[in-house]
Formats: C-alpha cells, structure tokens, sequence
C-alpha cells in the first residue's frame, strides 16, 4: 500500500487545528456523501479514514512522527488490510449529515475499521473448522461423511427462545421491548446518538418468565449435532468445503459457518498433478525395446490394457485421455503412465549370451 498523505485527502495544512481539520472533513464529507450530488463512495472513504487519523489527537501523533506504517493505523489489523470498510454499511450515513446529528457510534465504528474486528452488524455465531481425512479414491471420486461435533446450537427444549416451555415471554423492561438502548453522548463532531444492544433481553426485546432449564435462558447451548458432508469430486490436499450456518448458533442473529478442511491420503500408486492422475509403471526391459501390452489397474478398480509402443523410453509419458480427477461436471484430466524399465537383478549364463550378441551389434 503506498503512503497515504492524509492532510493532503482532506486539504489541510501540517499545522492545522482540529478545529480546522473537523470543518474540513464535514464540508467534504458533505460533497462527496453517497446521498449527494457529487457522490463518490471511495472519496468518501478516503476522507473517512484521513478523518479518523487526524481527527485523533493520539493517532495524528503517531502519524505525524511514524507515518502510515504506525501501530493502530490504516495498515494494521488482517481485516482492515486492503478495504479498512469491509462490511461497513454506508448507509447508515443517510440519515446523518443531512440535518446534522448523526445516528452511529463513529468511535465504535473507527474501532471496528481499524482494529480489524467488528465487520457485520447482524450478530453471528463463531465459524468452526475441522479437519477430515478421506482417501485418495474418495477425494477424486467424490464421497459424503458423517460425523458427529460438540458446538453451540439452538436449544432444543425452547427452540431458542430462552423460556421455560409453557411459560410467559414478557417484554423487556430495561428497553421496552425494542433491544436496543438508545445513549446521547456528546463528542468532537457534535452529539452523537448511539445504539447498543440491550444486555438483559440480548437484543430480543423479550425476556422469559421462567427461565429454560436447559440452557439457562441462553437459548443455546452445547450439545452433539450429526453433520453430514458432501465431499466434492476432485478436492485437492487442502482444500476447504464451507457449510454455511452450520457453526455455532447464537439467541439473536445467524449461525456461522463451518468450514470442513480436506486432508487426503496418499495413494501407494496414484499421485495427484492437478487434473491429471499420474503413475509409474514397471516394464521389463525386452517389453520395453520390443513392445507389449499390459493390464493396468484404474483408480476405478478397472483394468485397462495399455500399450507400450516398440522401444517407448522411459522419458516419455503414455496418455490415457479422460482417466484423471474429474474437474467439472463432465470433464477428467488424464491418466499419465510413466514407464520404469527395470534392469535384471541377474543374468543367467544364457541371458548374458545373449546380451553380449546384443553388444556385438552395438547396443
Ligand atoms: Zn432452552
Ligand atoms: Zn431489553
């Protein structure tokens, strides 16, 4: 990422005040906010992220004396590497600007941005990975599997809701049923009208009577699921296979994601070269200066009769067309023989004979 000169994204001077730095940023943010004429959505960005630097006395310091690279900048944190407004939702501007009070957390929001965490507003269980081995047949050919995981998941006692079966749900006193509490707060852009999650009804406006006993209220807990897996034809060593909402289950909001990493076996005489299934195959040497056919087991557990033209060299590969990994619907890669002519262990008397005729002739 080449260096950033945020004072000139904004159009202020080193020595500017934040006072300056403030009118600036509102004057452009008024320009190029996506409700407005001059719209520009990656400008609007830019003044963002300049905004949020200098508009911090500590983070302006820290660019002032390090620059881009500093701890806490634009370059920091995995998520914010690249689009620092990955899963920020723009329009949450709408309302704002307009009439001049803004409805977001912009502390909150900058945290998220630069620290590489929050990403989606709609709350989402946590992703799970595991690993799974299947073999080499099974990875080209394609196989399902069940297997059995211990993870969060909606209760099944109260279907999620968090009460006592056959118990009342009332309404949440603490937020009156909406599961948010609204805060006013002043801060350097003026006052600021902030939203969060209601703690006592987890942001479901609702709170049991009775509590579950299973899961206490959560409405999720920890139990055994059976997850079934379809194993694609033609996964590759490594590979991943992404079950979506098939992660941990949260009270409010989706289930995240459950990724399956594909571990394959090796095979004692199939390798994998990307759509192509490879092999060796020992040939005697008289079959390989005279020629021959011969069987050849499949991966499919077939036998094919393959043939070894007069004197085919080791060097070159034999090609059986549409007998490699499946990599679409329809299309295979190719099976490639790759001959090993052997050498006797040992001559007999008459073998030798007959070698040192094959010499005399110059071989
Ligand atoms: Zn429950
Ligand atoms: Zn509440």
């Amino acid at each position: 990422m080449a260096a950033k000169d945020y004072y000139a994204t904004l159009g202020v001077d080193k020595k500017a005040t934040q006072d300056d730095i403030k009118k600036a940023f509102r004057k452009l943010a008024h320009k190029y906010h996506p409700d407005k004429g001059h719209a520009d959505e990656s400008k609007f960005k830019e003044i963002t992220e300049a905004y949020a630097i200098l508009g911090n006395d500590k983070k302006r310091r820290e660019y002032d004396t390090y620059g881009q690279a500093f701890p806490g900048g634009a370059n920091a944190g995995g998520a914010g590497q690249g689009n620092p407004f990955a899963g920020f939702d723009f329009s949450q501007f709408q309302q704002g600007f307009g009439n001049g009070d803004i409805e977001f957390d912009l502390g909150d929001m900058f945290g998220g941005m630069f620290g590489g965490g929050r990403q989606a507003r709609t709350p989402r269980g946590r992703d799970i990975s595991i690993d799974l081995e299947v073999p080499f047949q099974d990875a080209v050919f394609g196989t399902t599997r069940d297997v059995l995981i211990g993870k969060i998941s909606t209760c099944d006692t109260c279907k999620g809701s968090g009460a006592k079966p056959n118990t009342e749900i009332t309404t949440c006193t603490t937020c009156n049923g909406s599961g948010k509490i609204h805060e006013t707060r002043n801060s350097i852009l003026g006052q600021f009208s902030t939203v969060r999650p209601c703690v006592d009804c987890e942001g479901t406006g609702k709170v049991p009577k009775e509590k579950c006993e299973a899961c206490k209220g959560h409405g999720v807990r920890r139990k055994e699921n059976n997850i079934h897996i379809e194993v694609p034809a033609g996964i590759d060593n490594g590979e991943m296979i992404r079950l979506p909402q098939q992660g941990e289950a949260i009270k409010t909001g989706v289930a995240g994601d459950l990724y399956v990493k594909v571990h394959v076996k090796p095979h004692p005489v199939f390798r994998r070269e990307g759509s192509n299934l490879v092999m060796d195959l020992p040939v005697k040497l008289t079959d390989a200066l005279l020629g021959t056919t011969v069987p050849v087991a499949t991966l499919e557990g077939k036998t094919l009769e393959v043939k070894i033209p007069i004197m085919k060299r080791a060097e070159e590969l034999l090609r059986v067309a549409g007998k490699g990994i499946p990599v679409s619907g329809t299309h295979r890669g190719d099976l490639i023989i790759r001959l090993e002519v052997a050498l006797p262990h040992k001559l007999s008397g008459k073998a030798k004979k007959s070698v040192e005729d094959l010499k005399t002739e110059g071989l």
